[in-house]
């Protein structure tokens, strides 16, 4: 049964203002995603790396990537616009645990913005050992793309993986990064992190896995789930992306486990404003005023 995890005050108010985490917020409140952390530590099939990370925004698009001395510039200028920017992550364009420029852009901005709720997303590889570095710099609020929890299946999504200063491939990559991701959302959850997970729905792949996933996230106490359909390109180009009715009946089937997030937009990586109105987007000019 899915009752959710129990959460305090403090994190009840800062998801109250997660455009992402409660579909009431995200007509009132946004998000800002800073593009500082360009590198991966995976190789996904339906990534192709020259683009933004297709885990948690648009693929086809390229962010232009930032030092954090830039970024914390570009969250002043956008914060003194738009007030209702609550939420400020990095989303990539690679895997944000793969970078240390992530950490270093969180310390600066929640020394100039203690208030403001950071928010991050990972492929999970590294979460384990860094999750130590994330409480440390106070992120709150956590995206882990899942999308299989048996290596088998994983083993079809993910050609490899570069952990430890070694490549793995095939089902001994899968195993290491299911482990890393379960293992990690679990003491992220025990640590007072909310938990979303991210699971891209690959028909004929993992479409009929899915529930299995959620069940696991019920299990694990994750906050809320967001099945995103596949954008078919990289090694997956030729496959099917789901229909609407596809993913619609899989949130369904999962509803009762684990929330479902339906009203992901699939950013970029250098997105900032409300959802529905993607800034990052906005004309050259208007660009050049608020110069970024
Ligand atoms: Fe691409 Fe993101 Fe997968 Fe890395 S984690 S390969 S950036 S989709
Ligand atoms: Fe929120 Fe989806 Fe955009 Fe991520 S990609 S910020 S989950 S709407």
């Amino acid at each position: 049964k899915n009752n959710g995890p129990i959460l305090g005050e403090e994190l009840l108010r800062k998801i109250s203002e997660h455009p992402c985490y409660d579909k009431n917020a995200q007509h009132k409140y946004g998000r800002i995603h800073l593009a500082v952390a360009p590198a991966c530590n995976i190789q996904c099939n339906f990534c192709v790396r020259e683009f933004d990370c297709v885990n948690e925004s648009r693929p086809g698009v390229t962010s232009k990537v930032l030092t954090p001395e830039e970024a914390l510039e570009k969250t002043k200028q956008i914060l003194a616009e738009y007030p209702f920017i609550k939420v400020v992550a990095i989303a990539g364009p690679g895997d944000p645990l793969a970078n240390d420029e992530t950490f270093e852009t969180f310390e600066l901005i929640r020394n100039e913005f203690p208030e403001i709720t950071l928010c991050m997303s990972t492929n999970g590889l590294m979460l384990p050992e860094k999750l130590p570095e994330i409480l440390r710099t106070g992120v709150s609020t956590l995206t882990v793309t899942v999308n299989a929890i048996d290596p088998e299946i994983q083993a079809k999504i993910v050609d490899h993986i570069f952990y430890h200063g070694k490549v793995y491939k095939g089902v001994e990559a899968a195993k290491i990064q299911i482990k890393n991701q379960l293992d990690g959302i679990k003491a992220a959850i025990d640590a007072g992190i909310v938990v979303k997970v991210n699971t891209v729905l690959i028909p004929g792949i993992n479409d009929k896995h899915i529930i299995e996933i959620a069940k696991k996230l019920n299990e694990l106490g994750v906050y809320i789930m967001n099945v995103m359909p596949l954008i078919n390109q990289g090694a997956f180009a030729d496959l099917e992306p789901p229909t609407p009715e596809e993913r619609k009946a899989v949130q369904e089937a999962c509803e009762p486990y684990v929330m479902q997030m339906r009203h992901c937009r699939q950013c970029r990586a250098d997105a900032y404003g409300l959802l529905a109105q993607d800034m990052s987007q906005m004309s050259e000019e208007r660009r050049k005023v608020i110069k970024i």
